[in-house]
């Protein structure tokens, strides 16, 4: 079933679990990644970034992540990704994703608020939710001084814009790793207690257990994969190639589909268990942090 952002992230809110964001590029990236939520009975996110038009335009993936969701046994959510304008976050609205990403994250602060408000505003008047960045999310190879969200900033941010999750920057990274990033997971929970707010983490391929783990046991309810499934599925291409040169199209497309289920599976199994051992009933438990960081 279609849902918005806010009722898939108020229920992991609630019972301190995490939804997984993946982002899908192709029809077996779909498909293998509802017959991970379906056969998991987990609740999914499908999302497009704007940097991924050129190879998946927005305007054909609609119609198939709107299709996918109507269909499915599970609570899908249709998501925008890293909406870098107003004008494509209003074309997703009007295509039907149910929630839109505006990324406002490069601006500077008062242009972000006033934009991620006016993005909100309108998706508000279409029944539509909406996430919004503050902080630097860097790239790999990036530095990881300042560019964490800061917590005061946050509490201003949401009160003036009016956003339903709050993506954040506590030492996460887009892409490929070089390093295991070390997550600054004070800053979340400072974060959290300030805003009270479902809280997002992009660049979620390459992060810890533990790290995935704390994050969601203090506020992260979204997390973003979208690297994992490319590698995923590259890894499974390159194994049946090494075994069979002349592998035929069809069992390849076959071969892309379930390595994206495998990804999305691995990745649901690993948000919705936050603890690592005896379960708290899903208070707040420094005790678990990593080392080094409690
Ligand atoms: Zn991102």
């Amino acid at each position: 079933m279609l849902v918005t952002l806010h009722e898939i992230l108020s229920d992991a809110n609630e019972r301190h679990y995490a939804v997984g964001a993946f982002n899908c590029l192709s029809l077996e990236n779909v498909m293998g990644a509802l017959e991970a939520a379906e056969e998991l009975r987990s609740p999914i996110i499908l999302q497009l970034a704007e940097v991924q038009f050129p190879e998946a335009p927005m305007e054909l993936m609609a119609p198939l992540f709107l299709e996918a969701a109507k269909r499915s046994s599970v609570p899908v959510c249709v998501h925008l990704d890293h909406g870098q304008s107003l004008e494509t976050c209003v074309k997703a609205i009007r295509l039907g994703f149910t929630s839109v990403m505006f990324d406002g994250a490069g601006l500077p602060f008062d242009d972000n608020v006033r934009m991620s408000k006016e993005v909100t505003r309108i998706a508000k008047a279409a029944g539509v939710d909406v996430e919004a960045e503050l902080g630097k999310v860097g790239d790999a190879g990036d530095s990881m001084a300042d560019v964490f969200t800061d917590v005061g900033e946050s509490v201003r941010f949401v009160e003036e814009t009016g956003i339903d999750a709050l993506a954040i920057a506590i030492g996460n990274q887009h892409g490929h790793y070089v390093h295991t990033p070390q997550l600054n997971i004070q800053r979340l929970i400072e974060i959290h207690d300030a805003v009270g707010l479902p809280l997002v983490l992009h660049g979620g391929s390459g992060t810890s257990i533990e790290d995935f783990k704390a994050c969601i046991r203090n506020g992260i309810c979204k997390i973003n994969v979208a690297t994992a499934i490319q590698r995923g599925v590259m890894k499974r291409i390159k194994e049946r190639l090494a075994q069979n040169p002349d592998e035929e199209y069809i069992p390849l497309k076959k071969v892309m589909t379930e390595a994206s289920r495998e990804v999305v599976t691995e990745h649901i199994l690993l948000f919705k268990d936050p603890y690592p051992t005896s379960p708290r009933g899903g208070e707040k438990d420094p005790l678990y942090l990593p080392e080094g960081r409690r």
